[in-house]
């Protein structure tokens, strides 16, 4: 079977099983052939490979990688589309699909089981509606992850990857940029997709790195100093690290001399470096 990647294969698909697109379940099919091998380019496939996707839909980005990957799970969690993955993938028994809500899989299990324990990339076009809580899963969770190669909403992608400074930089910036280089792997217009979505896509590339880069005492007070210096972007951060909780103005004040931060310096201008230095300067404060 060729590529399922044109308009006119995946239509085929779709009225051949008579198949109902799921808004809520975000499911926009990829059509386009380049961007399909701009995100196998991005996450370095290699025959040696195992992957997780999710959200496999007709197969169409799960077949390329079957061709050249060790291993391939793909979780999806619409049924309707299990009869259609079984035909499309027919030819490929590298190819495992299973019919789970991704959220509730325990991925750290389903990787000992399925992918030899790892290590593995998460390669997928992600539904929309779940793209963070995803990322984050593979992130914060104990799985054995090098790379996630995912087309995301173009704004989350450029959240992702912002700097300092940026109108685009927050929580989410620092959240996965504290594990992972980042890189834009390619830009996806929505004309690429069926049915069309009402937003544009990006492929971006979060390469975890095997070291942190800005190791912190405690992740938990690194976490909790950052949501409090984004929670009130305008605020300066004396007064936006008071959503901290167990700290007094003085205390804060301290930290942020101690962490040599101006005290009126906001959240968004502040590196991972520096976030790092004053989470933990909190943490030897934790009362
Ligand atoms: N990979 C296909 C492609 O590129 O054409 C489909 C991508 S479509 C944007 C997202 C896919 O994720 C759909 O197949 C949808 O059914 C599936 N999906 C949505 N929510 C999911 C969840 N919680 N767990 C697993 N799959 C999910």
């Amino acid at each position: 079977m060729d590529r399922l990647s044109s308009h006119r294969a995946t239509k085929e698909v779709v009225q051949k099983h008579n198949f109902k697109f799921s808004k809520s379940l975000g499911q926009n099919f990829l059509i386009d052939d380049n961007v399909i091998d701009r995100i196998l380019a991005g996450a370095r496939l290699s025959e040696g490979d195992r992957i997780i996707e999710v959200g496999p839909g007709i197969g169409t980005l799960t077949r390329e990688m079957g061709k050249v990957a060790d291993k391939v799970v793909a979780v999806e969690i619409d049924k309707t589309l299990i009869p259609i993955l079984k035909e499309t993938l027919e030819d490929l028994n590298n190819v495992e699909v299973v019919n789970q809500d991704i959220l509730k899989v325990d991925v750290e299990e389903l990787v000992k089981e399925k992918l030899d324990g790892g290590p593995v990339k998460l390669v997928a076009n992600l539904p929309y509606y779940i793209t963070t809580p995803i990322v984050m899963k593979f992130l914060e969770e104990d799985i054995p992850v090098t790379d996630i190669v995912v087309m995301v909403q173009k704004e989350v992608a450029d959240r992702m990857n912002a700097g300092p400074g940026t109108k685009d930089y927050g929580a989410l910036s620092v959240a996965v940029q504290y594990y992972c280089d980042t890189e834009i792997v390619a830009k996806a217009p929505r004309h690429m997709f069926v049915p069309q979505p009402n937003v544009d896509s990006t492929v971006i590339g979060l390469h975890v790195r095997e070291e942190r880069k800005y190791p912190v005492d405690s992740e938990e007070i690194f976490f909790k100093t950052v949501k409090a210096s984004f929670g009130q972007r305008r605020k300066t951060l004396l007064n936006s690290l008071g959503g901290l909780g167990f700290l007094t103005k003085d205390q804060i004040k301290e930290a942020l001399n101690e962490a040599n931060i101006d005290e009126k310096r906001r959240g968004e201008t502040l590196s991972i470096e520096e976030f790092a230095t004053l989470a933990n300067v909190i943490n030897s404060k934790v009362p």
